[in-house]
């Protein structure tokens, strides 16, 4: 593929501990993905994903080996280098939403780009920005609602809408959908497609063979090794509901699920 590497990770170690009891969460891991891929990350309870995405996701760095991300070697980065990387360069997405519960949708949106060094837009410009990304995602009627007013699969469309709003090079989603029902859950990957199908690049970790098979390559860890890397080549390119569209979902929620 002639696109750009995105990330590439040079044989990553991280072991946690530093007494006698020392845990190798990974173990010589070298993996490469292209700018646009729409990848999943599988693998045994225990086998290195999470502590993987969190390297990737520059919420920690790897104990040895190097991390390449778009073109910066962040392997060496001190801890608030790394988070403005992270402000600047990543969208997250995780299992349990991870949103403010104090604050509304809007609000949760918008927090990214307080965080961002990005004087130069004004508070209007920044609500603006979140106000349509709450509208692609089918809540723009939820906006000033908390996240305890809202549905697990509205939570997690607020935190889409939030992983969005810096313009990220890459989305890192740690199983998005492993607390959703069939009906969020195909809701969510409805909207990764379509941020997919925008462009972006996302690595997301699930354990549902069914929901990695919608993506375009499956990389399986485990005792924090690499355990196969294929390109998976009948791929749904888009989920059985990818052709929703916000609007569509608003409506089906006004005929009342949730
Ligand atoms: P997965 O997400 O695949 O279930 P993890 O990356 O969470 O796996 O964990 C990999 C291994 O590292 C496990 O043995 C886990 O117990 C251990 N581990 C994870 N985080 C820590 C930590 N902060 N301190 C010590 N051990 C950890
Ligand atoms: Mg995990």
């Amino acid at each position: 593929m002639a696109n750009k590497t995105i990330i590439e990770t040079i044989d990553i170690k991280k072991i946690y501990g530093m007494g006698e009891i020392k845990v190798h969460a990974l173990n010589g891991l070298s993996i490469k993905i292209s700018e646009g891929e729409f990848v999943s990350i599988m693998g045994p309870s225990g086998s290195g994903k999470s502590t993987l995405m969190n390297i990737l996701g520059c919420l920690d760095r790897p104990t040895e080996g190097r991390y390449i991300l778009d073109s910066e070697d962040v392997s060496e980065l001190t801890r608030e280098e790394l988070a403005h990387v992270r402000n600047r360069k990543l969208g997250f997405i995780f299992q349990a939403y991870n949103l403010l519960p104090r604050m509304n949708a809007l609000e949760n949106v918008m927090l990214p780009l307080m965080y961002s060094q990005n004087g130069t837009k004004s508070e209007k410009e920044h609500e603006e920005k979140a106000m349509h990304l709450l509208d692609m995602v089918g809540l723009s009627d939820r906006v000033h609602h908390l996240p305890k007013e809202m549905s697990g699969g509205q939570q997690q469309r607020v935190a889409i809408a939030r992983s969005m709003v810096n313009d990220p090079v890459m989305v890192l989603a740690d199983e998005p959908t492993g607390n959703l029902d069939t009906k969020s859950s195909r809701e969510i990957m409805a909207m990764l497609h379509r941020m997919h199908e925008d462009g972006r690049t996302i690595v997301m970790v699930t354990h549902e063979p069914g929901i990695a098979n919608e993506t375009e390559r499956i990389i399986r860890v485990r005792d924090g090794k690499l355990d196969s890397d294929h390109k998976n080549g009948n791929h749904t390119t888009k989920s059985k509901f990818g052709n929703i569209k916000p609007k569509d979902m608003k409506q089906e929620q006004a005929g009342g699920q949730e």
